[in-house]
Order: structure tokens, then C-alpha cells, then sequence
């Protein structure tokens, strides 16, 4: 590998800017050439490449979002347009990829290095910490606690108010978000799409708890719940307990901005150290991840396809504490 690109791609993450700094400064360390890839595969597609250096990252470990920008490609879904894009690689003779997105992002990777051989290595760019093979991934920690201050701001309102709130946090497909938070907030209960939302259960608690005059209390749902969001959850419980002060909080976008906690730039600085000694070695279509507090790379395919299992324990704690 002599010369490498960069792109971050899918939805944004506090986080990546210090991912890209380490992978940019690493590389530039080891010899490689470093290019930077504008708006994902946007970019690659239009050619907007240009070479990075040290400086070019100056700055940018504290920032949210992406110096490079981020975008969704719809071209690259196809063949014709995974070759257009190729091709501008191609004729700088960039022999190397590093994505930072989600599990889209890694499958257009995949795509690519399954086409044109090129070695693709894949950084965990996402909220929502839905990639397997990883204990964290790059913004998880800030969007976690942002939702936590969220939620304590919210809880304010709710004591003076006796209000029963639910906040919906983000996680379509994965509750880690709500599951973190809502036990660091002391949520009564956290409903997320990897168990089954049972509706019966939330009415008989809650019932019990106006019966003890509890009449303060926070329940945290993934905006991917089986029930369908915070909405929904919220239509059931007034119906049924038209005494509950019942509120809806979105917390949406803020999630995913801010400046990363030290955790995600630490996570950030170390996967992408990583991602460019992985291509040194001859790894390709794998992602770079931490487990035990070690490195590990996971093939790009199960990094996507596996699902974590969330530890039932979890869910009998904040039952537990919640009472
Ligand atoms: P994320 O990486 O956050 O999951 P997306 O799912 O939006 O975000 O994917 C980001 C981009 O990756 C897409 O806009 C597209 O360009 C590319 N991509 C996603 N899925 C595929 C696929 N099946 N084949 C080729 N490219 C894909």
C-alpha cells in the first residue's frame, strides 16, 4: 500500500474528524500518500479528491461532524456507478480505502474491494453502536451523553409538573442509545427494538405506581421500538391512564452533533492508528473494532449481519431500581 483515501460516509458521528486526524497523521508517519474523499461516495463519484497532510487536520479532534462531509449516494448502489468511482482512484493510483460510516457505508466497501480488489478498511462511525465486533463505536459515548443531560433537564419539568415523560431518543435498530441512558437517568422503564414491547406490562407499573402516588416518571424508547416510538407508546398510556400528566419528548437530531467526549476521541485516535497498521499488514474487508480493551478486526459482512445481544440483566436492573 503506497497511496491511500478517506472518506466518511452514512450518518455522521462526534468523533470522526479525530478518527480521520488519526488515520491522516498515521499514515503521513508510515510513508503513504493521503488523499481525502469529499462526501462520501458523493465524492469518489465526482471526483472531489484531494491530497491531505498534516496540517489539513489541524484542529479538528474536538469537532462534531465531518470536515470531510458526509452524504448518502444513491449512484453507488450500482455497478456503473461503483466503477465511475473507481476509476477516479484508479488514475491517482490510490491503492487503499478507509471508511468511516455504518453498516451501508461498509456494504458499498465491500462492494468495492469485491470489484476492483482494492483493500477496504472499514471504522465504526455510528451512534447507535448497531455494529458487531466492537464494544464501542466512534460517538456513541457523546450521543449517549447527550441524551443523558437531556433527560436530566427533562426530569425537572417532569418533577415539578408530576408529569410522566417519554423521551425518544434515536436507535432504529438498535435500543443501546435508550438502554444507557434510561439507566443513567433512572428511567422507569426503556423500551427498545431488541426486546418485545409488551404494553400490558407498562400499564400494570404504572398503575401501581399511582396507586403509591409516583406519579413522576421517565420511560425511554428508541425511535426503532416494535411499538413505534415514543408516540405511540404515549396515545396507549393515555388512553389507558388518563390521570397521568402524560408528555412526548423527541430528542432527535442534537444526538448526533456536539463536540466528542474524550472517550470517542480516545476510541477515535486509537481505531484509526489501527486502520492504517491493519492495511500495513495486508488487512482488507475488515472493520476495526475494540473488545477487552483490544484491537480486533471483523470482517466487514459480519460487522453488519451479526446482531449483539443485548444482556437480559440489563433490563431486570432498571426494573429493579426503577421501583
Ligand atoms: P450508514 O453508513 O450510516 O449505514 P447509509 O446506509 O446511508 O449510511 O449508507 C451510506 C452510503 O453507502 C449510501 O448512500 C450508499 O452510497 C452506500 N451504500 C449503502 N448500501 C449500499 C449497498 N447495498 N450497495 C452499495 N452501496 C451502498
Amino acid at each position: 500500500v503506497n497511496k491511500i483515501a478517506i472518506l466518511t460516509s452514512g450518518g455522521d458521528s462526534p468523533g470522526m474528524n479525530a478518527a480521520l486526524r488519526a488515520v491522516v497523521r498515521t499514515g503521513l508517519y508510515f510513508g503513504l500518500e493521503v488523499y481525502g474523499i469529499m462526501r462520501g461516495y458523493s465524492g469518489m463519484m465526482e471526483d472531489d479528491i484531494f491530497q491531505m497532510d498534516s496540517r489539513s487536520v489541524a484542529n479538528i479532534i474536538q469537532r462534531g461532524g465531518t470536515i470531510l462531509k458526509s452524504a448518502r449516494c444513491k449512484e453507488f448502489y450500482t455497478a456503473e456507478g461503483r466503477a465511475k468511482a473507481y476509476a477516479n482512484l484508479k488514475k491517482r493510483d490510490i491503492d487503499g480505502l478507509v471508511v468511516i460510516g455504518g453498516d451501508g457505508s461498509f456494504t458499498g466497501a465491500m462492494k468495492l474491494q469485491a470489484e476492483f480488489g482494492i483493500p477496504v478498511i472499514g471504522l465504526p462511525g455510528t451512534i447507535d453502536k448497531d455494529l458487531y465486533g466492537t464494544d464501542f463505536t466512534i460517538g456513541f459515548d457523546t450521543a449517549v451523553n447527550t441524551a443523558v443531560e437531556a433527560i436530566d433537564k427533562i426530569r425537572d419539568t417532569a418533577d415539578a409538573h408530576d408529569r410522566l415523560f417519554i423521551v425518544e431518543v434515536m436507535g432504529r435498530h438498535a435500543g443501546y442509545i435508550a438502554l444507557h441512558s434510561g439507566i443513567a437517568t433512572g428511567a422507569e422503564t426503556i423500551l427498545i427494538p431488541e426486546a418485545s414491547t409488551n404494553m400490558d406490562d407498562v400499564i400494570a407499573s404504572l398503575s401501581e405506581k399511582e396507586k403509591r402516588k409516583k406519579l413522576v416518571n421517565i420511560i425511554v424508547v428508541a425511535e426503532g421500538d416494535a411499538f413505534g416510538g415514543a408516540n405511540e407508546v404515549a396515545k396507549v398510556i393515555k388512553e389507558r391512564l388518563p390521570k397521568f400528566d402524560t408528555k412526548v419528548s423527541i430528542l432527535g437530531h442534537i444526538q448526533r452533533g456536539g463536540s466528542p467526549t474524550c472517550s470517542d476521541r480516545l476510541i477515535a485516535s486509537r481505531m484509526g492508528y489501527h486502520a492504517i497498521e491493519a492495511l500495513l499488514a495486508g488487512k482488507s474487508n475488515v472493520m476495526v473494532g475494540i473488545i477487552n480493551n483490544e484491537m480486533s478486526y471483523t470482517p466487514l459482512e459480519i460487522a453488519i449481519r451479526e446482531k449483539d445481544i443485548i444482556d437480559e440483566d440489563w433490563l431486570r436492573i432498571v426494573k429493579i431500581l426503577a421501583s
